[in-house]
């Protein structure tokens, strides 16, 4: 049965990839990233009306980084038209574990990875550039959620505001949809940053994902990307030390983009990769220009996704409900799952007249256990490396 007051229900199928008339009740979803916009594609899809909004000005490329998506998660963007051809430049599967000690490897074991390596650029790109026109709103921050008339509505920086029937806060780490639905859950910085890098030429030849782990407290990914070489190097900080380098707190500067980057975080950097890295892996690093960083943080593991808001529902999906650490390779994965489960929920209850409350009962509670596992094997994985909270 469906909800007799609930706008989301009166939704009628929209023809696939339509943008939604401005009468129609509808979906809005925050963040224009790789969550968002997969999550925003699909909806279309399924004949949803939905609108995007992005806080960026523009939805161009940030620098992100290699990204590791699983089978399933390729699926949904198979099932969205977009093929491993345009967004996987190297279809390795094979990751090689290196052990190093005083600079050299002393031990090499090889293993299948389940998916593939695409980048956050080559991803971000192949999604939103299906967005139909007017359906993705850049330059919106949403600062607030409040009811209104019974439907949820949505503040924006400017004071502009906009009706909802669904909102899903797809908006990143420090998502203020967490802030205002679930605001006892707070992020704590892990005390250990990944430096990340972008070589457009690399002084040693890699085709595959490559890790070395240089001993306690380091670990050094490398792969092929187009025009060259993604790596990261994780290495422990402190707070002080982390905001001398990016210019602000971990916890307000979530990522750090290449203009966050310093002279003396890129110093370190370097004097880190010669410490301990390769001699070809440590001249890759020192000739990269391109640097971005994220710190490593922890948040608790949530026990819902979905609140009522009036008659309509807000809902968290992908780092905005579980930003995962990113050795567990799951946080894009985890997004995309989510978003394409959350589809399956809203379709059965457009389609086929489910009860929507019941619906996203359903998805939370098949989706709450993966988020929370990657959550909790984030530690396990840093406490590997040697780095454990300060
Ligand atoms: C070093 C590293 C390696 C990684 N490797 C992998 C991997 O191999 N596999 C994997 O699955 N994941 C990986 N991840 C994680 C992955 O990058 C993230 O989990 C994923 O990009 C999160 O996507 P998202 O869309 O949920 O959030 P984000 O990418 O953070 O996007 C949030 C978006 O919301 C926008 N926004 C924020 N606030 C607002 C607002 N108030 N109003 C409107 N818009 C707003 C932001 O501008 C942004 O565009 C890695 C991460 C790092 C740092």
């Amino acid at each position: 049965m469906t909800q007799p007051h609930n706008p989301i229900a009166a939704m009628t199928a929209a023809p696939a990839l339509t943008p939604p008339r401005a009468s129609q009740p509808r979906i809005a979803v925050v963040g224009g990233s790789l969550t968002g916009a997969t999550c925003a594609l699909l909806m279309l899809r399924a004949g949803l009306p939905v609108t995007l909004y992005e806080a960026a000005p523009s939805a161009a490329p940030r620098g992100g980084g290699l990204i590791g998506l699983e089978h399933p998660a390729l699926d949904v963007l198979d099932r969205l038209g977009i093929s491993q051809d345009e967004i996987v430049a190297h279809p390795s599967e094979s990751v090689l574990e290196v052990t190093v000690r005083a600079r050299q490897p002393i031990h090499a074991a090889r293993r299948l990875y389940p998916g593939r390596n695409t980048t956050w650029s080559l991803l971000h790109h192949a999604l939103t550039r299906r967005l139909p026109a007017g359906v993705l709103q850049t330059g919106r921050r949403v600062t607030g959620l409040t009811e209104h008339h019974g439907r949820p509505h949505l503040l924006f920086a400017g004071h502009s505001h906009e009706a909802a029937d669904l909102v899903v806060f797809a908006d990143g780490r420090a998502s203020t949809g967490r802030r205002l639905l679930d605001p006892g859950r707070r992020l704590r910085y892990a005390g250990y940053v990944a430096h990340r890098g972008h070589a457009v030429s690399g002084f040693t030849q890699v085709r595959d994902f490559l890790r070395l782990e240089p001993g306690p407290g380091c670990q050094y990914n490398v792969a092929p990307v187009p025009g060259g070489l993604d790596w990261t190097l994780y290495l422990a900080s402190s707070v002080t030390d982390y905001t001398h380098c990016f210019g602000a707190p971990p916890h307000r500067r979530t990522f750090a983009l290449p203009r966050h980057v310093s002279e003396t975080a890129r110093a370190l950097v370097d004097a880190h990769a010669a410490l301990v890295l390769p001699a070809p892996h440590a001249a890759t690093v020192h000739t990269t220009t391109m640097r971005m960083a994220a710190p490593v943080m922890d948040i608790d593991p949530p026990t819902r996704m979905a609140w009522p808001v009036g008659a309509g529902w807000a809902v968290l999906i992908g780092d905005a409900l579980a930003p995962v650490r990113p050795h567990t390779g799951r946080g894009a994965n985890n997004g995309i799952e989510q978003a394409a489960a959350l589809t399956a929920a809203l379709t059965q209850h457009h389609r086929w007249g489910a009860d929507l409350p019941t619906a996203l009962d359903g998805w939370q509670r098949r989706q709450l256990p993966g988020a929370i596992t990657a959550l909790r094997q984030g530690p396990r994985l840093g406490a590997h490396l040697g780095n454990h909270q300060p």
